[in-house]
């Protein structure tokens, strides 16, 4: 078969080295054509030594030059770009046909937007273009033709216990629910008093999961739970009150839905990214994912629970917005991206991310944005707006 070229976006965080795990195993189906990441640029030269891909994107002018530089001495004819306009350009590239989109937060709306717009098949892992802009994005996928094929453990589970051809009904497709499952985080078991003096590297320490500093502290506050509502609400055209989360603390089944005549269609797997990167990238095709396969023998128990609101109310807030409606989805991302990234600097304490995210909610406005550019002027104000309370 012919290679095909991917786009890697967000090429230095996890999903990014996960996804070029799973390229470097596959190079005879494979072929990078672009990585783009933000600061870790040292990464990003051994990335570009190993794959060669035409071009290279980082945040600043000055890093472009020096990483220029070094590709060059190295004999690498990559070429290298920086800034938000290089992303676009990266995730258009005509030489890939698909684009992995794992930029972290709204910062990788605009060029997964772009991707869409030309129809290419996105692996979607930066759910919060879809939290953000999800009318917008799925207008942009119909409109294109583009593939969206959900990377999100979750979604991807959702994805493959649907039925093949999904046509958006759950209906008339005999669907009850989608019920999506939580680790429940490092934090699950803890006394709410204690969640006053817990510190990033608490927050961060996953039980099941490696991933990135902010998806571990949504993770942690459970935000990434209710991000993934929102993005199921998005994906497969389910209301809110057709999506149930259920806490699953072995991150064994990923998730579930839930028929009318009874059954109950899960994916189980090892909690490792690589196998929904691989189903996504080869769909409808299976390949090889270099990950440990589910030994049933060894797995204890499979346990279940409800998720605790009052411990946890960033889920509550999530599924608040996603009935709200307008531009509140948006509102709670940039609300809650501010606020992780002050509690990750120490400027904030752990349950002072709900706190300002629900002040977002009550206090700023809410009403719908119609296109990209007053979606992300609603965004800039948002976070603007709490950063000047985490300041105060
Ligand atoms: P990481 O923090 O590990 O990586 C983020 C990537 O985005 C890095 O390449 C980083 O570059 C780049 N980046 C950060 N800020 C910017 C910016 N402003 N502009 C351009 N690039 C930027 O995150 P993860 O890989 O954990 O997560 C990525 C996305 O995937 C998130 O949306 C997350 O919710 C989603 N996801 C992650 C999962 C996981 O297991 N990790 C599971 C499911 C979804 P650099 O490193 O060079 O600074």
């Amino acid at each position: 078969m012919n290679s095909q070229g991917i786009t890697v976006l967000g090429a230095t965080g996890s999903i990014g080295v996960n996804t070029l795990d799973v390229v470097a195993a596959h190079a005879d189906r494979y072929h990078v054509v672009a990585l783009t990441a933000h600061r870790q640029v040292d990464k990003l030269f051994a990335q570009c030594l190993q794959f060669r891909p035409l071009l290279a994107v980082v945040a600043d002018a000055a890093s472009a030059v020096q990483l220029q530089q070094r590709l060059r001495e190295a004999g690498c004819s990559t070429e290298v770009a920086y800034g938000e306009a290089a992303l676009e350009t990266a995730a258009t590239l005509p030489e890939a046909q698909m684009v992995m989109a794992a930029i972290v937060g709204a910062a990788g709306l605009r060029p997964t937007l772009a991707a869409a717009r030309l129809g290419k098949r996105i692996l979607l892992a930066n759910k919060e273009s879809l939290v953000v802009a999800g009318e917008l994005f799925m207008h942009t996928v119909r409109q294109s033709g583009a593939e969206l094929l959900p990377v999100d453990s979750e979604h991807n589970a959702i994805f493959q216990s649907l039925p093949r051809g999904y046509d958006g009904s759950l209906d008339g497709n005999g669907i009850e629910q989608l019920i999506l499952t939580a680790s429940g985080g490092p934090f699950r078991q803890r006394e709410a008093a204690t969640l006053l003096h817990v510190t990033p590297d608490d927050a961060c320490n996953h039980p099941n999961w490696v991933m990135g500093r902010k998806i571990s502290v949504d993770s942690a506050s459970l935000m990434n739970k209710g991000l993934e509502v929102i993005e199921a609400h998005w994906l497969f055209n389910a209301p809110a009150e057709r999506i149930e989360v259920v806490v699953h603390p072995q991150s064994v089944i990923h998730s579930m839905v839930r028929y009318k005549d009874g059954s109950v269609i899960a994916q189980l797997g090892s909690p490792d990214m690589r196998t929904p990167i691989a189903y996504a990238m080869a769909w409808p095709e299976r390949i090889v994912a270099p990950v440990k396969s589910l030994d049933f023998l060894t797995l204890s128990a499979l346990t279940f629970e409800a998720p605790d609101l009052l411990r946890f109310p960033c889920l509550r807030l999530a599924f608040d917005a996603l009935r709200a409606g307008g531009a509140a989805s948006a509102v709670l991302n940039a609300a809650n991206e501010v606020a992780v990234e002050a509690f990750l600097q120490r400027r904030i304490g752990f349950v002072d991310i709900p706190r300002l995210v629900e002040r977002a909610l009550q206090s700023l406005n809410l009403a719908a944005c119609t296109d990209l550019e007053s979606l992300l002027q609603r965004d800039a104000e948002t976070r603007a707006r709490v950063e000047s309370w985490v300041a105060a």
